[in-house]
């Protein structure tokens, strides 16, 4: 009892099971109790509310009024004693919520929280806990390990004392029935105050001194005991002194796996029979507690047994037995158990322990080398590793400096100087190293500590070295992969070039380079490979990758060690030349690319040429952003493209203007076809012989809101290269191809006239738009004549004659347009199903008496009828020229001569007039 006492009261249910068992324990227990109650230096108010609420559930109404009229004294108004009394509602809630609030305030506790802000709190929590002690149990855990240890006994002491105030009224209800004078007044005064206390606690209850009033009071708790015995959390059993098992509680019972019943069939030895040491083996009888208390009658220390439970199940539990003595016989009467499982703590330690002997088989496996050296930095010591390492027996280290065992002098040297300043300065020092050795280089994280002797002086030192040789090489492999990766992100895979990320990053570089000194210039180039596409679909995607890496090469041959030149994607490449002095120097880089290029790739054994576009942008123009420079040289590049190919164009301010000004083109254009500004004209087809109109040809006006009626010279390049010529010419076909049907319709012996139709390259990709106009026209598709220019079937050669034969197909006759401007010849246009020609008018301009292009345009007409096509001349602007192209057997013509281009209300005038004429003229049937 006293050793437990002396636990001061640390705790407290294990504290006050043997002392249920004795009024007399209980009545030393309770005045301990209230000892360290009133040491407690909690505030007064919190201890009284503490109390009241304990005292609610205790059969003593006096203790409870009693209480209630302290807390008043205490400065508790009657309302919130009455709270307290009656809110008893949810407290589990209220605990948690308190104890958030705990936990932020107790982390800069340092007291015991006597403002109201942290005593209230607490007190929450321990009204909480006294309500609902089960419920709380985690709770009261949170708080030991919230609450400093000494905090939290000293609260262990307070419900301690609650608590046994609580067992020794229901022991004694004649004891708490005391009446003391100033609590009598507080209640009255409490009682004026909040007349509602009286109907919770009569006043009568406070006098109640009868012994039938005692009896009414206390009659609802008639098994509080065993309630009480069987709440705590630990096991109690209960021996007679011959050993026999008189009482045991729920928890022994749970602890045992046996029920009260089973118990009580057994005797001491039954327990002591599943009772095994910490090593497994079965408790000896003589160092079994409970056999040894009932044999000595004397209290026996705690101590840990493991249980074999009836289910076999091993638990492990701190077994406390006490002699209870019967005061009036003065004799020992039986023996108190209380029974503690510790199973999860042990298994806690059993953990623990495993760990460790892993640990340790660790240490000693692992690439630890500890070596001790005296003054001298002679070994003095050395582990097994160590000379494992060294290949020496550890007799053949000892006495060794470090330029004996390591093959470098250097490095033994540098070792030394380590050794010795640590032993001067007295300081440890942490380093980390490399080491070749054996043919290997290993690094090692070393720690170099002083040794002293008793007295503090250094007498040397000791080295602990640790092999980090696995993880730096993870670390190094791990830098290369990111290193690789880096590398990949900013270079084309294909040629290895560095890509536009990487050329942006260089060309902002420079941009800023030469903003901070103004003499350095810079030039950045744009190429672009003129007929990469054709390539890449005639020779196959492996050969155009072949030749973009050639290229690339190539490339590299003109520039120098400090250029940059990136591959931009596709077939587009870039090229920063650095210290360029004025234009001249990028000028002939150009020219020494042009020039390289000259030279035939060898694709698939076929020689490839390769004429590339150059545009040049050069630092002097001012930029401020890379970007900026990078369009520049693009737009100059586009300039190059368009001027013929194959060469380079050095951008300038008039091409900047140029470029705004295509800009505001093509925002002109794609509003255009919104605001619908387009208008088809009509230029009639003229058969010479007859002079008659055959059909006409769809020419596009666009009807500018300020520029008025605009040439399509002026915009068809700039809706090829926006592609915005596919819906343009979607339209021109689709308007054509109706007018046309309708003057079929209106105008019966129109019926053979036809409409041609300006066609795009881009226009290839989308045939279905034909077959759509033609469609939604219901024009009979041998009236419509699509005319696609030499060169346009010369850039794609693969999609024209697909799109021709398909056209073919379909009865829709095809002309080749602007002939003779082309590189082509006749004999290879007349592999295209091609129906007709249409001489250019630049041939056709020439053709007067004294012109040289008569005969060309002679030939020509000759060589297309030799191979069944039909000729139409463009530009005829005089009786001269028209009667000569008629005398060739040209067909057809075109041309001022005839009518210029005119809208649909004048081209339909023909169409009537010449109908009209035909009626006149035909004879009368006879
Ligand atoms: P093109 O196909 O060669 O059309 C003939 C051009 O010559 C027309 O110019 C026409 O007005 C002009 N012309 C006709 N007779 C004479 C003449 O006697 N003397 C002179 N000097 N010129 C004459 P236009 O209408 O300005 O069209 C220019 C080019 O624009 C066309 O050349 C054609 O390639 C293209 N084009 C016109 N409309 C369209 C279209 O709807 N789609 C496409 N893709 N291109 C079109
Ligand atoms: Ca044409
Ligand atoms: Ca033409």
């Amino acid at each position: 009892m006293r050793v437990q006492l002396e636990l001061r009261l640390g705790y407290f249910p294990a504290l006050f099971e043997p002392a249920l068992a004795s009024p007399d324990v209980l009545e030393s227990l309770w005045n301990h109790a209230r000892a360290a109650y009133l040491d407690n230096p909690l505030p007064p108010r919190f201890k009284e509310a503490v109390l009241l609420v304990i005292m609610r559930r205790c059969p003593a109404p006096y203790g409870l009024v009693g209480h209630a009229a302290a807390l008043v004294r205490h400065g508790m108004t009657a309302s919130e004693v009455f709270a307290l009394l009656d809110d008893t509602a949810a407290p589990r809630r209220e605990f948690e919520r308190h104890l958030e609030v705990l936990r932020r305030c107790t982390e800069s506790w340092t007291q015991w929280p006597t403002t109201s802000a942290l005593a209230e709190p607490a007190l929450a929590v321990t009204l909480a806990y006294m309500l609902e002690p089960v419920e709380c149990d985690a709770g009261r855990a949170e708080l030991a390990r919230l609450l400093p240890a000494e905090l939290y006994s000293r609260w262990s002491a307070l419900l301690a004392y609650v608590w046994a105030r609580w067992q020794w009224c229901a022991a004694y209800p004649e004891l708490a029935n005391r009446t003391e004078a100033a609590l009598a007044e507080s209640w009255a005064q409490l009682l004026a105050d909040e007349p509602r206390l009286a109907d919770h606690l009569s006043p009568a209850e406070v006098v109640a001194e009868t012994p039938a009033g005692r009896r009414a009071s206390t009659q609802p708790q008639p098994s509080s005991l065993s309630q009480i015995i069987d709440a705590v959390p630990t096991g109690i059993v209960q021996l007679s002194i011959d050993g026999a098992i008189l009482m045991t509680n729920a928890p022994a019972q749970r602890m045992f796996g046996l029920s009260a019943d089973e118990f009580s069939r057994l005797t001491v030895s039954d327990l002591e029979g599943a009772a095994i040491l910490e090593d497994g083996t079965p408790c000896p009888s003589e160092s079994y507690p409970l056999t040894r208390c009932l044999r000595t009658l004397e209290p026996q220390q705690p101590a840990t047994l493991g249980v074999v439970r009836k289910d076999g199940q091993l638990v492990w539990a701190t077994f406390t037995a006490l002699p209870l003595l019967d005061p009036a016989a003065q004799e020992t009467t039986g023996v108190m158990v209380t029974i503690v499982d510790v199973s999860e703590r042990k298994l806690a330690e059993r953990a623990l322990r495993e760990s460790e002997s892993k640990y340790r088989l660790l240490a000693d496996a692992s690439d630890v080398y500890v070596f001790c050296l005296d003054r001298e930095c002679r070994i003095t010591r050395a582990n097994a590793q160590l000379t494992r390492m060294l290949r020496a027996p550890t007799e053949g280290l000892l006495g060794k400096r470090m330029h004996e065992l390591l093959a470098s002098e250097e490095m033994a040297a540098a070792q030394e100087a380590r050794y010795l300043h640590v032993m001067e300065t007295g300081a440890n020092l942490d380093f980390e190293e490399m080491i070749e050795w054996d043919g290997q280089t290993l690094w090692f994280a070393s720690t170099i500590a002083p040794l002293r002797d008793h007295d503090g002086g250094v007498i040397g030192a000791q080295v602990v070295a640790r092999d980090v040789t696995s993880k730096r090489r993870a670390e190094i492999a791990l830098r290369d992969r990111e290193e690789r990766s880096r590398h990949e992100a900013l270079h084309d895979p294909l040629t290895r070039l560095p890509n536009r990320l990487l050329f942006m990053d260089r060309l902002e570089m420079e941009v800023i380079h030469c903003k901070q000194d103004g003499e350095s210039m810079f030039a950045v180039l744009c190429l672009d490979l003129d007929r990469f596409k054709n390539i890449n679909d005639s020779l196959g995607h492996s050969a155009g990758d072949r030749l973009l890496v050639e290229f690339g090469r190539r490339l590299q041959e003109c520039i120098g060690p400090e250029d940059t030149l990136a591959r931009l994607g596709g077939d587009e490449f870039a090229v920063l030349l650095k210290n360029i002095h004025d234009a001249s120097d990028a000028i002939r880089v150009a020219d020494r690319v042009l020039n390289l290029l000259k030279q035939p790739f060898a694709l698939r054994g076929q020689d490839v040429y390769v004429p590339t576009s150059v545009g040049i942008a050069l630092s002097a123009t001012g930029y401020d952003r890379p970007e900026d420079a990078l369009r520049d040289a693009d737009t100059a590049m586009f300039r190059a493209k368009r001027r013929g190919k194959g060469r380079y164009e050095l951008f300038d301010a008039a091409m900047h203007a140029e470029a705004v000004a295509l800009l505001t083109l093509e925002n002109d254009l794609r509003r255009a076809i919104e605001r619908a500004e387009f208008e088809v004209y009509y230029q009639p087809v003229i058969a010479l012989e007859t002079r008659r109109v055959t059909g006409f040809e769809a020419l596009l006006r666009w009807n500018h809101p300020t520029r008025g009626v605009v040439l399509p010279g002026d915009f068809i390049g700039c809706a090829e290269e926006t592609g915005l010529i596919v819906p343009i010419g979607e339209w021109v076909l689709r308007e054509a191809c109706i007018q046309m049907q309708f003057w079929h319709t209106a105008y019966p012996p129109s019926q053979d006239m036809t409409i041609s139709v300006n066609l795009s390259g881009k226009q290839f990709s989308h045939p279905a738009l034909i077959s759509k106009a033609l469609r939604d026209s219901s024009l009979v598709p041998s009236s419509l004549k699509l005319e696609i220019t030499e060169s346009v079937i010369m850039e794609d050669p693969q999609a024209a004659s697909k799109l021709l034969e398909q056209l073919q197909r379909q009865q829709v006759q095809s002309y080749v347009d602007d002939f003779g401007t082309g590189y082509s010849s006749l004999s290879y246009l007349h592999r295209f199903p091609m129906s007709a020609l249409k001489i250019d008018k630049s041939f056709v301009t020439n053709i007067g008496p004294s012109g040289e292009n008569a005969e060309i345009v002679r030939t020509i007409v000759t060589l297309a009828h030799n191979l069944g096509m039909r000729v139409i001349a463009e530009g005829v602007e005089t009786a001269g020229q028209l009667e000569l192209l008629r005398g060739m057997g040209c067909e057809f013509g075109q041309g001022f001569y005839f009518s210029r281009p005119v809208v649909a209300a004048a081209a339909e005038a023909m169409i009537a007039r010449q109908c009209l004429m035909a009626v006149t003229q035909r004879p009368s049937p006879a």
